[in-house]
């Protein structure tokens, strides 16, 4: 026994000796990354002049461009010799045709009626309407006796049939699984009809969200951009279902109520209507890229650490520019900054053992679309990656840390690498910053782990940690503004960044992924 705790001292000794060995070498150069140069550069790229960097338009080609130049004006060399920029190719819908009438009587899209973007175009002419209640096909209860509802339009109804607070289909009385609005769509599209009108009970509280989709300027990466071939399904609200049913809300309410409490499935209606629908979404090719930039490595260059933070953000909305100065000037900038540092001890000659890659991504907030593209097109293959320190808001704090300076979420160290999340706390320890794991719990209903670009590279098995500051009133609203950032905390989370790399660049072992990847994301 005496002899093991002897040992292990000796190696926590040693442990603890590497660590602070390691840092304190990395101090000379911390001190790099300073407030001034921190604020220069966001004032830059949170300027008006930038229009809120938003992916696929000018402000991002600015803000493209303006990364690019400091890298090279830092020192940094492309990592490929195709340049430090990643051009990714992606598609835009634009909505052109929006027709949908029942019996002539004209609806309105996102007020009445919603359809998705998955295809360009929803066209169908029809008579032949069938309504078949809740569209569930059980033994003991079937929507679908003696009907055959193939090329026609067929209308269903959410959810499923509760009588005396028990939900029916279930033996024991819980919800199945015909309450799930993806299954009962795939159910239905094997009977192959032409049309599925689904009446969704919770409309109204989606409208914003319909409106937000079909208006705002959704980007999808042109490689994925398949066009759906399976059946049509229209999103209806409850103007529709009365028009279809041919009845005032009065009666429609009545049938609803009927249908939620009857124990057997009605017969399936046959509804003397006529339907036109004739939306058409027009393509546009919209163009964006990733900066990356490197600092190389001296003897273990055959390893790559990556360093991320999305450049793009929001962009005009209303006439108002959306300037992300936090969301995410903060990380962009902070990358800046840390890459000078490691510039400057390589040219002390203390420069990483391993490759230092620096990418600026954009197509975050459309949907993680630059590291998605990455991840599948990538300049350095993936499993010379060793990690990915992805940085998103770190310039101010939330509600949880009111006037708190001294603090940072860190969100997925210890997912894939227990080393990772050690070395992370050792560099925390030695800049003398608090940090907070509550959004690393993976209980969090917020899910932040799956939110941000670093997902993309957890999702290959490639260790993360993720910074972030959490989110305040500005979130996403145009006073996220550079007026409001505390950059002394800006640079002491951009250093807790700096000293996690160095380790990671300079040790002898790589890291080891010593845990099972999560693929539970849901999205
Ligand atoms: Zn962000």
């Amino acid at each position: 026994m005496k002899t093991f705790t002897l040992i292990l001292t000796t190696l926590l000794c040693g442990l603890q000796f590497s660590f602070a060995q390691s840092f304190n070498n990395a101090d000379a150069f911390s001190t790099f990354i300073d407030t001034k140069d921190l604020s220069k550069h966001l004032s830059v790229l949170a300027s008006d002049e930038y229009e809120g960097r938003e992916t696929g338009k000018e402000g991002q080609r600015k803000a493209s461009e303006y990364l690019k130049n400091e890298f090279q004006k830092i020192g940094l060399i492309p990592p490929t010799a195709s340049g430090y920029q990643q051009a990714f190719d992606l598609k835009g819908k634009v909505l052109a045709n929006r027709q949908f009438s029942i019996n002539q009587r004209e609806m309105t899209i996102a007020e009445e009626f919603f359809v998705a973007k998955d295809r360009t175009s929803y066209n169908v002419l029809s008579n032949e309407i069938i309504f078949v209640g809740y569209g569930i096909n059980e033994t003991n209860y079937n929507s679908f006796a003696n009907v055959e509802v193939s090329n026609k339009v067929v209308v269903v109804m959410d959810g499923e049939p509760k009588v005396n607070k028990k939900y029916i289909i279930n033996a024991d009385g819980t919800k199945s699984k015909w309450s799930d609005r993806k299954y009962k769509i795939e159910a239905l599209r094997k009977l192959n009809p032409s049309l599925i009108i689904f009446i969704d009970q919770n409309f109204e509280k989606y409208k914003s969200y319909y409106k937000h989709q079909l208006e705002g300027n959704s980007l999808t990466l042109a490689f994925k951009n398949k066009n759906a071939t399976n059946v049509p399904v229209l999103n209806a609200g409850q103007l529709v279902a009365e028009e279809l049913l041919k009845a005032n809300k009065k009666i429609y309410n009545k049938v609803l109520d009927k249908l939620s409490k009857s124990k057997s499935a009605p017969k399936p209606l046959v509804l003397k209507s006529t339907i036109k629908l004739d939306v058409q979404f027009l393509e546009q090719d919209v163009r964006s890229d990733n900066v990356l930039a490197m600092v190389p490595g001296s003897d273990l260059n055959d390893e790559y650490l990556f360093i991320t933070a999305h450049y793009d953000h929001i962009g005009v909305i209303d006439g108002k520019v959306y300037n992300g100065a936090d969301d995410d000037g903060s990380g962009t900038v902070a990358l800046l900054e840390i890459a000078q540092a490691f510039m400057e001890a390589k040219k002390a000659g203390k420069g990483p053992r391993r490759n230092i890659v620096f990418m600026a991504v954009s197509g975050e907030e459309k949907g993680l679309l630059g590291s998605e593209y990455y991840v599948n097109y990538p300049i350095i293959p993936l499993s010379k990656t060793i990690v990915d320190l992805n940085i998103d808001m770190i310039g101010r704090y939330d509600e949880a840390h009111e006037n708190d300076t001294n603090f940072v979420y860190v969100i997925g160290a210890d997912k894939l690498s227990s080393e990772l999340h050690t070395i992370n706390e050792k560099a925390a320890e030695h800049v003398g910053i608090k940090v907070d794991y509550t959004f690393n719990d993976p209980k969090d209903p917020n899910r932040f782990y799956y939110r941000s670009d670093h997902y993309n590279f957890a999702k290959n098995n490639i260790p993360i940690a993720f910074y972030f500051n959490g989110v305040h009133a500005d979130y996403h609203k145009d006073g996220d503004e550079v007026q409001k950032i505390t950059f002394p905390m800006l640079a002491k989370r951009a250093q807790l960044v700096f000293y996690t790399a160095w380790e990671l660049a300079n040790r002898d072992k790589r890291i080891v992924v010593d845990k099972q990847n999560d693929f539970t994301d849901t999205k």
